[in-house]
């Protein structure tokens, strides 16, 4: 009799050689219990999803509550779903008034796809400008965007006029011209190992993109719902973005994503050709159910506020000869090691002390805290004092 580690190895797609091979039975709070009963911290919230933690008793009671009236009656866009217009009311009412048209799709990628075709077709110009080090998703035109060659280059060709500028880096800016039909950009860049924009650089994008007439996508999927102390990233560098993409931490452990815009700019989407982009899945209504009682969670318990505190109680704890900085706000940290081979050692060490651990794609030197926002302060010490068992073995090893 195969086990289902080995019958996950052979049947299930894989998509490195090293998984982490945990297998869950259940999962609560911060926490998850493997099959042996062992308890793992999750350090990184299911890589910024579980923002509320697991199985929070709102989402499993608004799951549950959908579940007995409908769950999928029609392709997206055609009946009125109210778990949906609840939903898009609520995430309009808590953004800025001009971003009141929500598109749910079902991932972040899809999300990047949406927000760049009505781009494209809102303003009818050909090139598009990303960043470096930047992750949009693993779709064609999300992975066109993204900016690592290394992920890129087996998949070539990709879509033609993107152009990658350099974040934070003001000269790149007049690259961004009248064929410019969209900037995307993470407000703080996530996968290249949580930098933030400097000198008001957000501004100054917001500002060229306006001179000439481009659009600024703000990919809020990682950063998004309270990670960084603020329930959206953008609301630290008071910029608006044209069009938001959301995901990950919007369903609260249920899948879903969501492109925002100004509805006048949302409606070309009606026409040349009607249809412009379609889903079959997109907000379905058990996932908008959960992403309802999630938001309502993050806003009403003050979450993204109480995010800062926690943060800083890591930041004032976190001390290591090992540790050479700690970027990144709220609960979005980044603990830069710089030291490759140390930090493959503590990643070991840490998950031997039952942290469920993740480094950043773009950054071979730091890792990453990024754990439910509800946690506690006897939590963050006990995480913290797990931490710092690792560094020690990591250093002797
Ligand atoms: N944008 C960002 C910033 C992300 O971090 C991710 C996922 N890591 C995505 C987009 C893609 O989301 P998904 O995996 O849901 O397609």
């Amino acid at each position: 009799m195969l086990t289902n580690r080995q019958l996950f190895l052979q049947h299930v797609g894989q998509t490195s050689d090293q998984p982490l091979m945990l297998e869950i039975e259940r999962a609560e709070g911060i926490y998850m219990y493997d099959t042996r009963g062992q308890q793992y911290i999750d350090l990184i919230s299911g890589v910024s999803v579980n923002n509320i933690g697991h199985r929070h008793p709102a989402v499993v009671e608004a799951v549950e509550e959908q579940m007995e009236k409908y769950m999928h009656l029609m392709v997206y866009g055609e009946m009125v779903q109210s778990p949906q217009v609840k939903l898009a009311k609520y995430l309009n009412d808590l953004l800025p008034e001009q971003l009141d048209s929500v598109y749910f799709v079902n991932s972040g990628s899809e999300a990047m796809e949406g927000a760049l075709k009505l781009a494209k077709r809102f303003t009818g110009r050909p090139h598009i400008k990303a960043f470096k080090h930047a992750y949009h998703g693993s779709t064609h035109g999300a992975l066109s965007v993204l900016g690592n060659e290394d992920m890129k280059r087996a998949f070539r060709p990709l879509m033609p006029g993107i152009e990658h500028l350099t974040f934070n880096d003001f000269a790149c800016l007049d690259a961004i011209d009248e064929h410019t039909a969209c900037v995307v950009v993470e407000p703080i860049q996530a996968e290249a190992g949580i930098i933030e924009p400097q000198n008001s650089f957000l501004q100054a994008l917001r500002e060229r993109c306006d001179e000439v007439g481009a659009l600024l996508i703000f990919d809020e999927v990682q950063v998004g719902l309270g990670r960084t102390g603020k329930l959206f990233a953008f609301e630290h560098y008071q910029v608006v973005p044209d069009i938001m993409t959301l995901a990950k931490g919007l369903g609260g452990g249920m899948p879903i994503g969501a492109f925002v815009a100004p509805k006048k700019m949302m409606d070309c989407l009606k026409t040349n050709p009607m249809l412009g982009h379609i889903t079959t899945f997109g907000g379905h209504p058990v996932s908008c159910a959960a992403s309802l009682a999630t938001l309502k969670v993050i806003h009403e318990e003050h979450l993204a506020e109480k995010a800062v505190a926690k943060g800083q109680r890591f930041r004032e704890k976190l001390h290591h000869k090992a540790i050479h900085e700690i970027r990144g706000k709220g609960l979005f940290l980044a603990i830069e090691l710089n030291d490759k081979q140390l930090l493959k050692r503590f990643m070991d060490e840490a998950f031997k002390e039952h942290l469920v651990m993740d480094w950043f794609l773009f950054c071979e030197t730091a890792f990453r805290i990024a754990p439910p926002l509800i946690l506690d302060n006897y939590q963050i010490d006990e995480i913290v004092k797990k931490i710092l068992v690792a560094l020690n073995r990591a250093e002797t090893a």
